[in-house]
C-alpha cells in the first residue's frame, strides 16, 4: 500500500502540522548538547514554509509522564530553530485544549512549534478527543518523525486518522524508501549484522532476519552466547545461558538454507570493563575463565569484513564489541570500514551502532543511516509501524 507525501501536495494557504523528532540531548542546564535531529528537520520545516503553508511544528521531549514540567519545555528548541531558520519560530505554550489566536493568526511561510505534546497524557494513551484537538489545529498532518513511528500515540497515530488529510513528510518517506529497498526487494547477497549487548532484545529479529537473508554474522554479546550454544568456553563473558537454544535454532535454520553463521574464531579478553583494563588478542578456545569476551579479533574482523565485500545488500545493528572502550573498538572499527568500502546499498541503524559508525568516521559513506532505534528494529522484523499504517490507511481513502 501506497502513502501519500507532502511534496505531492499544494500547502498553500494551509495549515500544516509537522510531527518531527526534537528529542534532543541536553545537558543539566537544559542546553542542547547535539542538534543533529532539529538539523535534519529543518528541510522539511523550510520546504513547507516555501510551499506557502502556516507551518504548526509538534515534537515532544524526554518523559514528562503527561504533566507540564518545566525541565521538558520545548523553548530551547524553539531558540535553537529560531537561530537557524533564520526567522522567529515562537513556542505555543496554551494548546492542548483549543485552537490558540497564535495559530488561527499564523501567516502564509511562517512557522511556531508546539510545546511538548508530552505535557498532556493523551499523547502517550494515543487519546481520541486529545487526537481530534490535534487535527483540529490543521488542515494537512505530516508525519515526518520515523523514531517514533512505532508508538501509536496521538501525535504520532489518532492525529492522521482524523486530520483532513494526512502524509509523510521527506525525512520519513527517505526512511521509507531506504528500509523497502534494503528489505523487500534487495540487491542479493543480502548480509546482515546484528552485535550488541544481548539477544533477549534481538531475538525477534534475529528470528525474521534468518528468513530474510542470505548471509547473518552476529557479534558482540550475542556472539558470546551463539558460541556456548556451540559449547563453547566463554570464561566470564556477557551471554545468556538461558537463550542457547534459541541461539541454536537461529544457527540450524541458517544452516538448513546452506549459511553457516560465522562465529569469532579470535577474541578480544581482558579481566575487566574498563578503559584501563590490559587486554589480550587470543584464539577463542583459549579464553580463561577469569576473562570475558570484549572484541573479535583481527583474524574474524577480517573473515567477516570480506562477508561483507562481497554483499549487494548490508543491514547492520549494533556493534562487534566494547567499542566504548577504545582498546576493544577495532572489530567495529574494521566492519564499519569494509561496510563504508562495500559496493552494496548498505542501511545500519539503532541507538549505538549511530555512535559506532560516528566513532569510525565513516557515517557519510553508508547508504542510509536510520534515524530510528526500535522503529529500525521492528521494521527489519517484519512488523507493520502503526504512524505508517495509519498513513497507508488515509492514502487508500483519499
Ligand atoms: P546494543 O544497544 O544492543 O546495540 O548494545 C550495545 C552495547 O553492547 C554497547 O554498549 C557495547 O559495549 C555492548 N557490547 C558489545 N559487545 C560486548 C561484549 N562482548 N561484552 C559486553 N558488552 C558488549
Amino acid at each position: 500500500m501506497g502513502i501519500l507525501r507532502m511534496s505531492d501536495l499544494d500547502l498553500r494557504g494551509k495549515r500544516v502540522l509537522i510531527r518531527e523528532d526534537l528529542n534532543v540531548p541536553q545537558d543539566d542546564d537544559g542546553r542542547i548538547t547535539d542538534a543533529t535531529r532539529i538539523e535534519a528537520s529543518l528541510p522539511t520545516i523550510r520546504q513547507a514554509m516555501e510551499m506557502g503553508g502556516k507551518v504548526l511544528v509538534m515534537a515532544h521531549l524526554g518523559r514528562p509522564k503527561g504533566e507540564r514540567n518545566p525541565k521538558y519545555s520545548l523553548a530551547p528548541v524553539a531558540e535553537r530553530l529560531t537561530e537557524l531558520l533564520g526567522t522567529d519560530v515562537p513556542l505555543i505554550a496554551d494548546w492542548y485544549d483549543r485552537v490558540p489566536p497564535e495559530v488561527e493568526n499564523l501567516g502564509e511561510g511562517e512557522v511556531a512549534l508546539l510545546e511538548n505534546v508530552r505535557f498532556h497524557p493523551g499523547d502517550t494513551e494515543n487519546d481520541e478527543a486529545f487526537s481530534k484537538q490535534m487535527a483540529a489545529l490543521c488542515d494537512v498532518y505530516v508525519n515526518d518523525a520515523f523514531g517514533t513511528a512505532h508508538r501509536a500515540q496521538a501525535s504520532t497515530h489518532g492525529v492522521a486518522q482524523y486530520a483532513p488529510v494526512a502524509v509523510a513528510g521527506p525525512l520519513l518517506a527517505k526512511e521509507i524508501d531506504s528500509l523497502t529497498a534494503a528489505l523487500d526487494n534487495p540487491r542479493r547477497p543480502l548480509v546482515a549484522i546484528v552485535g550488541g549487548a544481548k539477544v533477549s532484545g534481538k531475538l525477534e529479529v534475529l528470528k525474521a532476519l534468518t528468513e530474510r537473508v542470505d548471509q547473518l554474522i552476529v557479534g558482540g554479546g550475542i556472539a558470546n552466547t551463539f558460541l556456548l550454544a556451540e559449547g563453547r568456553n566463554i570464561g566470564g563473558s556477557l551471554a545468556e545461558a538461558e537463550l542457547v537454544d534459541e541461539a541454536r535454532s537461529v544457527i540450524e535454520a541458517c544452516r538448513a538454507k546452506g549459511a553457516e553463521v560465522p562465529l569469532p574464531t579470535d577474541v578480544v579478553v581482558a579481566k575487566e570493563f574498563s578503559e584501563e583494563a590490559p587486554v589480550r588478542t587470543c584464539a577463542v578456545e583459549e579464553v580463561g575463565d577469569d576473562e570475558m569476551i570484549l572484541d573479535v579479533g583481527p583474524e574474524t574482523a577480517a573473515r567477516f569484513a570480506e562477508l561483507v565485500k562481497g554483499a549487494g545488500t548490508i543491514l547492520w545493528n549494533g556493534p562487534l564489541g566494547a567499542f566504548e572502550l577504545p582498546q576493544c573498538a577495532e572489530g567495529t572499527r574494521t566492519l564499519a570500514h569494509a561496510i563504508a568500502d562495500s559496493e552494496a546499498f548498505s542501511a545500519a541503524g539503532g541507538g549505538d551502532t549511530l555512535a559506532a559508525i560516528a566513532m569510525t568516521g565513516t557515517t557519510e559513506k553508508i547508504s542510509y543511516i536510520s534515524t530510528g532505534g526500535g522503529a529500525f528494529l521492528e521494521w527489519v522484523e517484519g512488523k507493520k509501524l502503526p504512524a505508517i499504517a495509519i498513513l497507508e490507511e488515509r492514502a487508500d481513502q483519499a
